[in-house]
């Protein structure tokens, strides 16, 4: 059957009545420490996903929380008209640690508004993305034009390592034609986004041995080579001279054409004076589409513990953002050899995988996403643009292989300035209510398509 989606202007007027209530419970969500990370309470997970539970069990969902070894995740499921599409609205409701203290100008857990500003851990990520799904519920009241299943995590800031397990147990219950994950950003503010790429991981720890035990350096330095110059020189050769990634074979994306110069990229990341850019080509290709390689930790005497000694055997900790499209085992395996391959000196070389994760390459194209951007059009008066975002979101990868034939619908709260992780995260409450209208229009508009092969 068909139903008549309910106007974008009646959506407008309903979402602007309904802002006052969605940022009181909002705030209420943003009070609860919800720290997923082991050292915190976990009592207060339990408690966030409990409030998220009621707050959708009022809309009249069929709720339930699960734990799949893991932390608590919520699954809510209302029924629309028979044939309708179904829809699952994903989002998460831990949080990062605060961090210290001093750095936030007001308490991270009591949200406070500054200058149109939310502040507060989690004002925006991520739960102004479950207040987002439960504002176009609201707004649809009870003519839900679509079915519905909602499903908030508990456990993403730590990996959401238990996911895959709570898809396999629960995901009959979770098939969607589209699902709608509110975890990422816009482009700017008045700038709407659907994120359609997410870089792959690939983290090493490689191991540099060169003797079988340290000796004195003036005995037998200058014929006797030491692990960590042999380490430093190997990591060395990862990166060509213009610090392009040197790995033979790796693939290489290509980003869609925004306009990001070298200042906007040099003020985000705060690259110091004089200190030049690193790889080829757009920008955006490389911290979006490109492989990139980091050495994040080096296991070796430490600067106040040193003596004139060779040191036998160094350890660095490698991470790798793969191109979207990369498959991690074929990444894995080219910078194995590499490192192997680069091995200098004869030094002894071996290396263990340490994490994997696989990218994302939307095929940001068919009914579902012109669904989405005709809804975003309706919310901020022009349709989105495609952004990729250089790490990667495992919950994206789990989503998509879990429901392959479903539209994966990238979307999210934060823009430039909310300061996900970091201290006085925020949430910019003029975007949030054109984030709630667009979600809202999605629904009708995902309504007006029908059943997919109906
Ligand atoms: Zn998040």
């Amino acid at each position: 059957m068909s139903v008549t989606p309910v106007d974008t202007e009646t959506l407008r007027a309903r979402i602007a009545e309904l802002m006052p209530g969605i940022r009181a419970d909002l705030e209420a969500l943003t009070r609860i420490p919800s720290v997923s990370l082991d050292a915190f309470d976990q009592a207060q997970v339990e408690a966030s996903a409990a409030a998220t539970a009621d707050l959708f069990e009022a809309e009249g969902f069929d709720v339930e929380i699960v734990r799949e070894g893991g932390r608590p995740a919520v699954i809510a499921r209302k029924e629309g008209p028979e044939g309708a599409p179904t829809v699952l609205l994903y989002a998460h409701h831990d949080v990062q640690p605060p961090g210290a203290e001093n750095l936030w100008d007001s308490p991270a857990f009591e949200p406070t508004e500054r200058d149109g500003r939310l502040y507060g851990r989690g004002a925006a990520d991520d739960k102004a993305g479950i207040m987002a799904h439960l504002a176009a519920v609201r707004a649809h009241g009870d003519a839900l034009p679509v079915n519905l299943v909602v499903f908030v995590e508990g456990e993403e800031e730590i990996g959401s390592e238990s996911l895959p397990a709570t898809l396999a147990a629960h995901g009959d219950k979770l098939a969607a034609d589209a699902i709608v994950l509110a975890d990422s950003t816009n482009w700017d503010i008045g700038e709407p986004a659907l994120t359609t790429t997410l870089r792959g991981l690939i983290r090493v720890v490689v191991t540099v041995s060169t003797l079988s035990h340290g000796i004195h350096s003036g005995m037998f330095g200058g014929a006797v080579p030491d692990a960590i110059t042999a380490l430093i020189k190997l990591l060395a050769t990862l990166h060509t001279e213009d610090g392009e990634v040197a790995v033979v074979g790796l693939d290489a994306g290509t980003a869609s054409e925004l306009p990001y110069d070298e200042a906007r990229l040099r003020a985000e990341s705060g690259l110091l004076d004089g200190v030049g850019l690193i790889g080829r080509g757009p920008l955006l290709d490389r911290i979006w589409a490109k492989p990139s390689i980091t050495t994040i930790g080096i296991d070796a005497p430490s600067v106040a513990t040193a003596s004139n000694t060779l040191v036998p055997s160094a350890s660095a900790k490698v991470s790798m953002r793969l191109a979207p499209s990369q498959d991690p085992d074929t990444a894995y395996d080219l910078l194995r050899a590499h490192l192997l391959e680069h091995a200098p000196w004869g030094a002894q070389v071996e290396v263990h995988l340490d994490d994997k994760g696989e990218g994302f390459a939307a095929d940001a194209t068919g009914p579902m996403y012109d669904a989405a951007r005709a809804a975003f059009a309706d919310a901020w008066g022009h349709p989105p643009v495609d952004i990729g975002v250089g790490g990667s979101i495992p919950f994206v990868a789990a989503f998509a292989e879990r429901f392959p034939q479903a539209a994966l619908l990238v979307t999210g709260v934060e823009d430039p300035d909310t300061r996900a992780h970091g201290a006085n995260e925020s949430l910019h409450l003029g975007e949030f209510e054109k984030v709630c209208l667009a979600e809202a229009a999605l629904l009708s508009r995902i309504a007006a398509l029908g059943a997919p092969g109906a």
